[in-house]
């Protein structure tokens, strides 16, 4: 595989494709140890070793990232007003431009993927391909088993639309209920829209799978790592 080196050091953050021509001009950019100025330069990033100012640039060109979710952050990549999800990542992994796949509610924690890879992204989203999708959910009300049926049968929301059939499992009954859902669409609000349908109220909310991406609890709120290679395959 290989690319232009401008290109590549433009994917990896040192600027635009006209700041890397600026940059490679200058004479910092070496190519395994001979200066490069060419930005039609091609490169394998995985058999050559490309340095600017002296330190390696470490190539990848796609990021994987997998965040428990805080709450009080809204699922976007900038906002003029509110802290975003990507603001939580350090600058390292900004520099390859991830974006939340799919979004979830400003207070609604867990599993939240970010990445760069658009195709990905879009079929881990695409309606045709019903992604399941489980949320652990504390419910104001008693759960019950009129509630399962209804949401395998499916349930009209508050616009009118009728969801796919979903699983609901009760984990703890009582008048405040845990249960667990697993839906395999996406509109809006809709775990707390179905539970408004059957009178009942979301209190809290957090994704714990996706596909079979399953959220790693070691993660306290907030923090992120990177996919594993065997996480990334599942997913493709
Ligand atoms: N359903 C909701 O109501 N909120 C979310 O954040 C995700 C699913």
């Amino acid at each position: 595989m290989s690319l232009r080196i401008d290109k590549m050091l433009a994917n990896m953050g040192y600027g635009t494709r006209k700041e890397v021509k600026k940059l490679l001009k200058s004479g910092v950019v070496k190519m395994d140890g001979v200066i490069v100025k060419d930005p039609k330069t091609q490169v394998n990033p995985e058999t050559q070793i490309v340095t600017v100012w002296g330190g390696k640039v470490e190539y990848k060109e796609f990021v994987y990232l997998m965040m428990n979710k805080p709450p009080g952050v809204i699922s976007a990549t900038e906002d003029d007003m509110e802290e975003t999800v990507v603001d939580l990542l350090e600058e390292e992994d900004q520099i390859f431009a991830p974006f939340p796949v799919g979004r979830l509610d400003k207070d609604t924690e867990g599993l939240l993927l970010l990445t760069n890879d658009g195709q990905l992204a879009h079929q881990l989203l695409s309606p045709k391909k019903h992604v399941p999708k489980t949320y652990f959910a504390v419910i104001d009300g008693e759960v019950n088993e009129e509630d399962i049926a209804a949401f395998r049968r499916g349930v009209i929301l508050d616009d009118g639309y009728e969801t796919k059939p979903a699983e609901l499992i009760i984990l703890k009954p009582g008048t405040r209920s845990d249960v667990e859902v697993t839906i395999t669409e996406g509109k809006f609000h809709q775990v707390k829209r179905m539970f408004q349908a059957v009178g009942k109220r979301v209190v809290y909310l957090k994704r714990i799978q996706m596909g079979p991406l399953a959220l790693d609890p070691s993660l306290a709120l907030g923090e992120y790592r990177e996919l594993t290679e065997e996480e990334i395959e599942m997913l493709k």
